[in-house]
């Protein structure tokens, strides 16, 4: 068998991966990339990101027929659930965007293998497909872009009887009358609003004696408020030990508390880089001791030629992160010069209302100290609010309370997904809140509420 040679060969098809293959081929680099799916797209695309928004906005128009459309003065009897048709249209959602990925390495020229690559010497990699060896490829520059994996804890074994993770709760063919679900993070809140939205009686467990650790305090409380409201059950403080199955059901065991019963169990207490059979200790590529791919500023492993980004190295687990961190890590590589900029990487949890947040939390600057002053607008004073009938929670900006400099924006809202992209912007450029407040925002829209939010860190929003 000849070895083929490539200029970069990237390992892994997801977020981070494919874009980073697509901005070397607009660079001029010819490219390949190695990933064992036969669907480009990786977590995101398959079974992570678009399937689960799919479902989250199918279940939330099916409740808001359901519970909310009446006060607009629309009456609708005999709503009813298709589950199956639900689903069909999700996997159609995923399929017509893996397929536009497909499409753009055409467009650009990238040759892509399937099957799973292993290291095997310095800048060689095979491809295997069943344990067989299928093809040998070299490159100079060689990026790891495999992702993460579901996490589990002691004592739940991920696929066992009637424990689940986020990728089986994207696909259940009838809704659980009881799930149970282990961590209140970004999954458990996400899939656990779209199955209690069907019909499920949804219970979070969550060791913290709070949901959404990392998301603003002030803003997850709120969260939690709404949430509750809206029927999710949430028991705090509870450390869960294990799982058994008794007479059909499943039974979570908790060390502080009695045990919980459902129908299903979805685990979601965070993902684990994913770094399996890649013959890294073949070549050298160091690791730390939780299994993230130790990399240097520019993304370089601890042998030359070889990079690594996105879930597979430290720091948030987010799509879009991976996505800048492939550019930044090409860029460097072709041009000397790239850049990710990490202060201004926005999250956010696609919940009704969405959160979204950039830059320091209220907690963090505090315990650091940092002197700032705070601007807070509710959306029930925003009138596009009001007339779209979404007028639940608000706008935080932190600004320094010296520079005015912008340190940090937390939204609970409607569409607070999309507004967090004019805070992140204004981070980027290193934006004061006098900034965005003397900047004109259309009226009537949901992005008044942020320059109102900035004008209320000097006290003087306008409608408050
Ligand atoms: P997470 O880290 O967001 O939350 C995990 C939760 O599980 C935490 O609250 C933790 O305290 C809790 N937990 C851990 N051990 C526990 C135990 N023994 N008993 C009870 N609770 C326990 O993880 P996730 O929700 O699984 O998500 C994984 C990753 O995927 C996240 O890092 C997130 O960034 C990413 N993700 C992002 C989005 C998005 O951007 N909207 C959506 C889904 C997932």
């Amino acid at each position: 068998m000849s070895t083929k040679k490539h200029q970069m060969i990237v390992i892994g098809a997801g977020p981070g991966g494919y874009v980073a293959a697509i901005r070397a081929a607009q660079l001029g680099m010819d490219v390949a990339v190695i990933d064992k799916n036969k669907v480009l797209g990786g977590t995101c695309l398959r079974i992570g990101c678009i399937p689960s928004k799919a479902l989250l906005e199918s279940s939330e128009k099916y409740e808001e027929i359901q519970k909310h459309i009446s006060v607009h003065g629309i009456d609708v009897k005999g709503v009813s659930l298709d589950l199956e048709k639900m689903l069909k249209r999700k996997d159609k959602v995923t399929q017509g965007l893996t397929k536009g990925i497909e499409a753009l390495f055409k467009k650009n020229k990238i040759t892509r293998y399937q099957g799973e690559a292993k290291f095997t010497k310095d800048k060689t990699v095979v491809v295997e497909s069943g344990g067989v060896k299928v093809e040998e490829l070299e490159a100079e520059h060689i990026i790891i872009a495999t992702g993460s994996r579901p996490a589990t804890i002691s004592g739940v074994e991920l696929d066992a009887e009637g424990v689940d993770t986020s990728t089986d709760a994207l696909s259940y063919n009838e809704v659980p009358k009881q799930l149970a679900v282990i961590g209140a993070g970004y999954i458990g809140i996400e899939l656990g609003s779209v199955w209690r939205r069907l019909g499920a009686e949804v219970t979070v467990v969550e060791y913290l004696d709070r949901i959404l650790p990392g998301i603003d305090g002030e803003v997850a409380k709120e969260a939690q408020k709404l949430l509750t409201k809206q029927g999710l059950k949430f028991e705090l403080r509870s450390r869960v030990q294990g799982t058994k199955i008794e007479k059909g059901k499943v039974i979570i065991e908790r060390r502080n508390g009695d045990p919980i019963e459902a129908d299903r169990v979805l685990v979601a207490v965070g993902r684990a880089p994913y770094a399996l059979n890649l013959g890294l200790e073949n070549i050298g590529v160091k690791r730390d001791d939780r299994g993230w791919v130790i990399v240097d500023d520019d993304y370089k492993t601890s042998v030359e030629g070889v990079y690594a980004i996105g879930d597979v190295i430290p720091g948030p687990m987010l799509a879009h992160k991976a996505e800048e961190e492939g550019v930044a890590c090409v860029e460097k590589i072709v041009t000397g010069f790239g850049h990710v900029n990490y202060a201004a990487i926005p999250a956010v949890v696609y919940t009704h209302p969405e959160i979204a947040a950039v830059g320091k939390t209220e907690d963090e600057l505090k315990d650091k100290a940092i002197e700032y002053r705070k601007g807070k607008f509710p959306f029930i004073a925003n009138g596009r609010a009001k007339a779209i009938e979404y007028a639940e929670g608000f706008v935080k900006i932190l600004a320094h309370a010296k520079t005015d400099r912008v340190l940090g924006v937390h939204i609970i809202g409607p569409h607070a997904g999309d507004l967090i992209a004019e805070c992140a912007a204004a981070m980027e450029f290193g934006a004061s809140s006098e900034d965005i407040a003397r900047t004109c925002h259309a009226h009537p829209t949901l992005s008044e509420a942020v320059k109102e939010a900035a004008l209320a860190t000097e006290d003087r929003a306008i409608h408050m």
